[in-house]
């Protein structure tokens, strides 16, 4: 597959803060690689170094040429902080975007294709919040790029509106086009991804499939039990695996669902209350806390977290 984007030892410093360490990477042809990780990890730094937007040190290339001369048409660059002007409509948003390049894609197409055929002739400022992303998504889209860079595009977005998104960036995928995206929703990269880089403190940690990411650091799957314990609950569970208090609640680890009934019964036996039983299986969430030992809250914020993952390996 050919690579349309190569990074080698991508570094960036501002003062003392180091926002960026010796970063590597590559993306293919029609993958979709996303960067995940708490705010300040440095996602957007990134972001910028790989599109020529910031100075930065080693190496980028956007096919085969530094970002800063590559045909601008190839790219669609979604900045974070994007924000058009209020009173245009979607559809004179797209027209003034369209008038930046010499070859573009059909304004109604684009439109049609992130779902605002119907809203195109409604102002910015009274879109929805998801309506208002699609429109951003869309001015990325207008000059038909062959490597399409989003930067945290669903932050703001209620669910329905993330899931139309997510369908969208699929259905691009499929056609060819190459989606760097960066996200601070862990689910949102394991349903979207086909790879995903995990970035803490400016470094790379990692960098794989969802689902090797998950066998290799996910840990077994846990039933979690809510309520007020102490350790005689962890002993009153003989179940062959590991048992555990994390954070006031109960965690049992590698155990299947046709088993849940057997540590209920247990529970009840020692006269043990609880309050909820939750059982999941690992995911990019436990992934990022074991390698890092924090957690990222739904707004992004990174949480000092009691590793929940751990479990029997
Ligand atoms: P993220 O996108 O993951 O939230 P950023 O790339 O914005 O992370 O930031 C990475 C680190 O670099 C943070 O410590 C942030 O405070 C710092 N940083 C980012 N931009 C600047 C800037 N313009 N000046 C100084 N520090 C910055």
């Amino acid at each position: 597959m050919d690579e349309v984007l190569v990074a080698s030892d991508v570094g960036r410093r501002y003062g003392d803060t180091v926002a960026l360490d010796g970063v590597s990477l590559t993306a293919t042809t029609g993958e979709v690689l996303a960067l995940v990780g708490p705010n300040g990890a440095g996602k957007t730094t990134l972001v910028r170094a790989l599109t020529g937007t910031t100075d930065a040190t080693g190496e980028v290339t956007l096919f085969g040429q530094s970002p800063r001369t590559v045909a601008r048409d190839r790219i669609g660059l979604l900045p974070q902080s994007f924000a058009p002007h209020e009173r245009l409509t979607a559809r004179e948003l797209l027209e003034y975007y369209a008038g930046l390049y010499d070859d573009t894609r059909d304004v109604e197409a684009v439109l049609d294709d992130v779902g605002l055929a119907d809203t195109a002739s409604t102002t910015y400022e009274n879109l929805s919040g998801g309506q208002q992303r699609r429109t951003c998504v869309a001015t990325a889209l207008i000059n038909d790029p062959d490597l399409l860079v989003l930067d945290e595009p669903t932050t703001g977005i209620d669910p329905a509106g993330r899931r139309d998104l997510w369908r969208l960036l699929e259905g691009l995928a499929d056609r060819g086009v190459t989606i760097l995206v960066t996200t601070h929703y862990m689910e949102e990269a394991q349903r979207l991804a086909d790879r995903v880089g995990l970035l803490a403190d400016g470094t790379l940690i990692a960098l794989d499939s969802p689902d090797q990411l998950v066998a290799e650091h996910g840990g077994d799957s846990q039933l979690i039990v809510d309520g007020s314990f102490d350790e005689a609950a962890v002993s009153a569970i003989d179940y062959p695996a590991e048992t555990a208090l994390r954070n006031g609640r109960l965690v049992v680890y590698g155990i299947r669902p046709e088993s849940i009934g057997n540590i209920t019964e247990q529970l009840g036996q020692a006269g043990i209350e609880y309050d909820s039983l939750t059982w999941k299986q690992p995911d990019l969430e436990d992934v990022y806390l074991e390698l890092t030992g924090t957690a990222v809250g739904q707004r992004g914020e990174p949480q000092q977290t009691e590793p929940v993952a751990g479990g029997a390996q």
